[in-house]
C-alpha cells in the first residue's frame, strides 16, 4: 500500500509523538542521520496514511501530499476531469458553491456529491446482507480500518464486507454505469482516500479540502470574482444535499430491527479490533461498523485549518434542517428504488486482495538481550511504560530494538541512568588518578610492585575489568623487542599462555604500541590468535595503552573485560593518564635504584 504521508529528517526534533499515536505497529523507524542526529522516519509499507502523526508532530516533519497540483496540471493541458465532493464540504467550506464555480472555471466539468457514494454503499450492503446472511461482518468506509485489517489482522479477512467503499463504489457507478470517461478526481477530507482502491480502479486524483483552501489563499483567489464571471445563461447550482445515510439505521429499519449493529469509531478502534479477533462469535454482532477518526470525516487530517468540532455541527446541523427527516427518508427510498432497478449489487463488491503484512519474528532472547541492553533486569524496572520512547510499553521498546526500529537512546530511563553513571563515573576517574599518584608517585620506593599492584587494582575496578596488567619491554637475544609481563591484578588471573609477546604473537600488538597508540578489541573484531588466547576464558573486551617514557617505547598496560562493551574516549584518556603516572614512577625509580647503588659504590 503506497501512502500519501511522509516525512522531512530535516525538521525532525527525534521526539518520537508520531510513533507515540500511530495504530500500526513497525510504521516508524527509529535511526541516526548521517550528522548522527536521532531521527524517525515513515515505513512506508507499513503506514495506513491514517495522519494521526501529521497531526502529533509540532515540528512539521510530518506532512501529506495529494494530486491537487497534478489534477491543476492537467486541467491546464485540457484533460476532462470531473470531480466526486464528498459531503463534508459543508462543514468545511460555508461558500462552498463559491469553490463549486471556480472548480468549473479552472475546466472541471462535472461535479457529483459524494453521498451518493455512501447511498450505493448501504444499499450493496442491504443487498449482501439480505443474500448472504453472514454472522459476523466487518464494515467501514474508513480506508484505514481495512488496510489495518487486511495488513495487521490477516484471519479477519474472511469476516471483512467485500462491498467496497463509497468512494470506490461511486467511481465504478460512474465508470461503469453511467460510461463516464473521463477522469475522476475526489475531493475529500481524508488523506488516506484512495489507500485500498485496486490498480486502475479507484478516482485518478485525491485533494484534499486543506490543501485547496492552501491553494485558494495563497494565489489569493477571490472567490467573489470567481462567482462574477460566471456564464449568466448558465443556472445557479442547486445546494449540496448532504443526505448521508446511516448504515446502522438503514440496517435495522430495512431489514430487520432486531439486527445486532455494533459501532465504534477513533483511535482506539484496532485494540476493539484486535479483541475482535480474539472473541468467540457468540459475543459478536452481526455488524461491527468502524472509522478511524473520532468526529467523523469531517474533522480528517485534510480538513480545511478553520473547521473545528462545533462549527462542523452546527454547518451539519443547518444543512440538515434545510432538509425535512421526511424528505431525505423518501430522498434515499428513491435512489435505492433506481438503484434496485438499474444495478447489479455485485458489481460494488471487492476483488482486490493487498497482502498480509508477514513480520519476521522476534526470539524470547532477543527481547531479553534488548531489556539488558536498556539495563532494565526483570521486575519493575521493564514496566515503566512510560511512553517516551514512541511505543506504549516497556516490553514494546524491547521489541522494536529487537527488530532493529528503535534505539536504546530513545529510552528516558536509559538515557537518565547512563547520565548518572558518567557522572559518577567522572568522580570516579578523578579517584583513581588520584589513588595511582598516591601509590606510585607519593608512596615510598622500597614497596613498588605492591604499589603497582594496587595501581593496577584501582584500575581495573574503574573500568569494570577482570584484570590489568603491566608489561615491560625488554629485547631478545637477537635484539627484537618483547614484552614481559611483570604484574598483574589479581595476580591469580595470571594467563599462563600469555606472559610475553612478540612482534608476530599477537600479531599487530607490539607495532601498534610502539607508535604509541591504543589497542582496543571486543569478541567481534578480534582476530584469529586473540580468540584462541581470550574466549575461552571469557573475556570478550581487551584494552592496551603504550607506556613512554621520555618518548621512548617503556611499554604498556593492558586491561580485559568479560562484558563486551567499547571502552570509551574518556576510559582510554584515564588509563594514558595512570600510564604516565606509572611511566613517572618507573623512571622516579630506576633513579633511586641508580642513586643507591652509586652510593653503595663510594661508600
Ligand atoms: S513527531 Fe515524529 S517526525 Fe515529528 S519531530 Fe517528533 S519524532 Fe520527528
Ligand atoms: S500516517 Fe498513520 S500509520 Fe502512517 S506513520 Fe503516520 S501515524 Fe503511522
Ligand atoms: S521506560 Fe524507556 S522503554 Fe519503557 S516506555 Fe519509557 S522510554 Fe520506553
Amino acid at each position: 500500500m503506497s501512502t500519501s504521508v511522509y516525512s522531512d529528517h530535516l525538521l525532525c526534533a527525534g521526539c518520537n509523538k508520531c510513533m507515540y499515536v500511530c495504530p500500526s505497529p513497525g510504521a516508524n523507524v527509529v535511526s541516526r542521520d548521517r550528522t548522527g542526529r536521532v531521527v524517525v522516519s515513515i515505513n512506508r509499507r507499513k503506514c495506513l496514511s491514517c495522519g494521526s502523526c501529521v497531526t502529533a508532530c509540532h515540528h512539521g516533519a510530518r506532512n501529506f501530499q495529494d494530486g491537487l497540483k497534478r489534477m491543476l496540471s492537467d486541467l491546464q493541458k485540457g484533460k476532462n476531469i470531473s470531480l466526486i465532493v464528498q459531503s463534508d464540504i459543508v462543514t468545511n467550506f460555508p461558500d462552498y458553491l463559491k469553490i463549486f464555480r471556480w472548480l468549473k472555471n479552472v475546466g472541471i466539468k462535472n461535479i457529483y456529491n459524494g453521498a451518493l457514494g455512501v447511498e450505493l454503499f448501504a444499499w450493496a450492503h442491504l443487498k449482501y446482507l439480505e443474500r448472504y446472511r453472514p454472522f459476523s461482518l466487518i464494515t467501514s468506509y474508513c480506508p484505514v480500518v481495512i488496510s489495518y485489517c487486511r495488513q495487521r489482522r490477516p484471519e479477519l479477512i474472511p469476516r471483512l464486507s467485500p462491498i467496497v467503499s463509497p468512494l470506490l463504489a461511486q467511481t465504478i457507478y460512474l465508470k461503469e454505469h453511467l460510461n463516464v470517461t473521463d477522469s475522476i478526481g475526489v475531493l475529500s477530507p481524508c488523506v488516506a482516500a484512495i489507500a485500498n482502491a485496486a490498480p486502475g480502479k479507484g478516482p485518478d486524483y485525491s485533494v484534499t479540502f486543506k490543501r485547496l483552501h492552501e491553494h485558494i489563499k495563497a494565489n489569493g483567489i477571490d472567490l467573489d470574482q470567481e462567482c462574477a464571471s460566471a456564464d449568466p445563461d448558465e443556472p445557479p447550482e442547486t445546494p449540496f444535499l448532504h443526505l448521508r445515510p446511516d448504515l446502522k439505521k438503514m440496517i435495522q429499519t430495512r431489514l430487520d430491527t432486531l439486527i445486532r449493529v455494533d459501532t465504534a469509531q477513533g483511535s482506539e478502534v484496532m485494540k476493539l479490533i484486535d479483541r475482535y479477533a480474539d472473541t468467540g462469535v457468540e459475543h459478536l454482532g452481526a455488524v461491527f461498523d468502524l472509522r478511524y477518526c473520532r468526529h467523523g470525516c469531517s474533522l480528517g487530517v485534510g480538513s480545511c485549518p478553520e473547521t473545528n468540532f462545533f462549527k462542523a455541527r452546527t454547518l451539519l446541523e443547518n444543512a440538515r434542517r434545510s432538509f425535512g427527516e421526511a424528505d431525505i427518508i423518501s430522498h434515499i427510498d428513491r435512489n435505492f428504488r433506481l438503484f434496485e432497478e438499474n444495478l447489479n449489487a455485485e458489481l460494488f463488491k471487492d476483488d482486490y486482495e493487498s497482502p498480509a503484512l508477514s513480520e519476521p519474528g522476534v526470539s524470547a532472547e532477543e527481547i531479553e538481550n534488548s531489556f539488558l541492553l536498556l539495563g532494565k533486569d526483570p521486575g519493575p524496572a521493564r514496566r515503566v511504560d512510560c511512553g517516551y520512547c514512541g511505543n506504549k510499553t516497556c516490553l514494546g521498546m524491547a521489541v522494536s530494538m529487537a527488530q532493529k526500529i528503535n534505539l536504546p537512546e530513545n529510552c528516558v530511563t536509559f538515557i537518565r541512568s547512563r547520565s548518572e553513571y558518567e557522572k559518577s563515573k567522572s568522580f570516579t576517574y578523578l579517584d583513581l588518578i588520584q589513588n595511582v599518584s598516591e601509590y606510585l608517585l607519593l608512596s615510598p620506593g622500597a614497596d613498588f610492585d605492591s604499589n603497582a599492584e594496587h595501581a593496577l587494582m584501582a584500575l581495573t575496578y574503574s573500568m569494570d575489568g577482570f584484570s590489568a596488567s603491566l608489561w615491560k619491554n625488554v629485547y631478545d637475544s637477537e635484539e627484537r623487542p618483547v614484552c614481559q609481563r611483570m604484574i598483574t591484578y589479581p595476580s591469580k588471573q595470571i594467563n599462563k599462555n600469555l606472559v610475553t609477546v612478540t612482534l608476530d604473537d599477537p600479531p599487530g600488538w607490539l607495532d601498534t604500541l610502539m607508535e604509541g597508540n591504543s589497542i582496543m578489541h571486543l569478541k567481534t573484531n578480534m582476530n584469529k590468535v586473540e580468540r584462541e588466547k581470550f574466549l575461552g576464558r571469557n573475556v570478550n573486551a581487551i584494552l592496551l595503552t603504550p607506556i613512554l617514557a621520555r618518548g621512548d617505547f617503556w611499554g604498556f598496560i593492558s586491561i580485559l573485560k568479560q562484558e563486551e562493551k567499547i571502552f570509551s574516549d574518556e576510559d582510554i584518556a584515564v588509563v594514558s593518564i595512570c600510564s604516565n603516572i606509572l611511566a613517572s614512577s618507573l623512571i622516579n625509580q630506576n633513579l633511586k635504584d641508580v642513586f643507591s647503588a652509586a652510593k653503595l659504590k663510594l661508600l
